[in-house]
């Protein structure tokens, strides 16, 4: 059965290809090798021979993400921020980029980096309101249009299909940081984004022990020739060991995410209710202001990902964290096990997040100790 007839359950759950050709084994070797020898007539057995260019466990891991994704090709690295820098080498000279204002603060701080240097001319344009995306391209001046959904940390939706149009009516690719939502929910590549990303740290992986970051595209072109380039010759591959833990997390991404967003639900409705709390920012809700696109463009659940606004300001909500005693106070987002985290503590003062936000990754863990959790934390204030 070719890939495509098999639904991506069926692809996540087997890592591509259940049984190893050569061995018979249901979960594959893991290819550690740095160098691989030539054979008789000193040709290379494969079509790299050092593994910073590839190897086979790397190539199974990208083999399995890009079928998952939708698209022909996908290329792992050591982070997602080694992803998000490496795509960004690609725009020419003094091109223009837009993007969100709020968004994963790594990504925003490297693009003010760039503009800064004159590397690029940036806009950053707020997603909240409508028109402001078209508003901020340049036609034939704007390279690359990077969005992210739901937004980091406000859990905002932007429209992929219409960023996309958007974007190539003004002679742009489009970009996707679309890792709150991890193919389980939204294939940006089918909606008309150019190349997709993922922090594989969050919810590919899922059991926060792993650090990697994958991009997709969706046609083999000069630009991703130039990220495959760039890959090797700044060395940002993800490295052998580090493939086989993300693609053992990914063969259980679907039930991990569903289990995520359906205890997410229930949160988000008990939140919602409770006195202590100022606003819930979750896509699921009918009150988000998101939530009629993230209904359509979001087929299966709504993520694990939400925020709230704690009534108070900066000390209530960190000291809301500290009393948590099942939900564990740290950052990240996408594991098995529930994280809350004070983002101002986290941004920095020149963050425009809000003071009173309270970002929560919701994991697998049965929702009544979760809420019984969140309960007592926010009795204690
Ligand atoms: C974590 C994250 C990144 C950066 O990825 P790393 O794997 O930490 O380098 C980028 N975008 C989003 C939305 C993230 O959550």
């Amino acid at each position: 059965m070719s890939n495509e007839a098999l639904r991506p359950e069926t692809i996540a759950a087997h890592a591509l290809r259940a049984v190893d050709e050569a061995t018979g084994a249901v979960v594959p070797p893991i290819y550690t090798s740095s160098t691989y020898a030539r054979d008789e007539n000193y040709r290379p057995k494969l079509k790299e021979n050092y593994v910073r260019n590839g190897n086979p466990t790397l190539w199974q891991t990208e083999e399995t993400i890009a079928a998952l994704e939708g698209g022909p090709s996908a290329l792992l690295f050591a982070s997602g921020m080694a992803a998000i820098t490496t795509l960004f080498e690609t725009v020419p000279q003094g091109a223009h980029v837009a993007a969100p204002d709020i968004m994963y603060y790594g990504t925003r701080d490297w693009l003010k980096r760039l503009e800064g240097l004159g590397r690029i001319s940036l806009t950053l344009f707020n997603p909240e309101t409508p028109g402001s995306l078209e508003a901020a391209l340049q036609k034939g001046r704007t390279d690359l249009v990077w969005i992210e959904t739901p937004l980091n940390p406000t859990w905002g939706v932007i429209d992929i299909e219409a960023a996309a149009k958007a974007a190539h009516a003004a002679g742009a690719i489009l970009a996707v940081d679309a890792t709150a939502t991890a193919a389980v929910t939204t294939q940006p590549l089918k909606l008309g984004a150019d190349i997709v990303f993922h922090s594989a740290t969050k919810y590919l992986n899922g059991h926060s022990d792993v650090l990697a970051g994958v991009l997709v595209t969706a046609a083999e072109n000069q630009r991703w020739a130039d990220v495959r380039m760039l890959r090797t010759k700044m060395g940002a591959p993800l490295a052998p060991l580090e493939c086989f833990l993300l693609m053992r997390g990914m063969r259980t991404l679907f039930v991990r995410y569903r289990q995520a967003s359906a205890n997410a639900m229930a949160i988000a409705r008990y939140l919602e209710r409770h006195p202590g709390v100022e606003r819930v920012l979750y896509p699921g809700l009918v009150s988000h202001p998101g939530h009629a696109i993230a209904a359509r463009q979001m087929r299966d659940g709504f993520g694990g990902m939400m925020s709230f606004l704690v009534k108070g300001g900066f000390d209530d909500a960190q000291r809301f964290c500290t009393r948590l005693k099942v939900i564990v106070p740290a950052t990240s987002l996408g594991g098995v096990e529930s994280l809350a985290e004070h983002r101002k503590t986290v941004e920095g003062p020149s963050s425009p997040v809000p003071d009173n936000l309270v970002r929560i990754s919701v994991g697998i863990e049965h929702v009544d100790d979760l809420i019984a959790d969140l309960e007592q934390a926010l009795a204690g204030s």
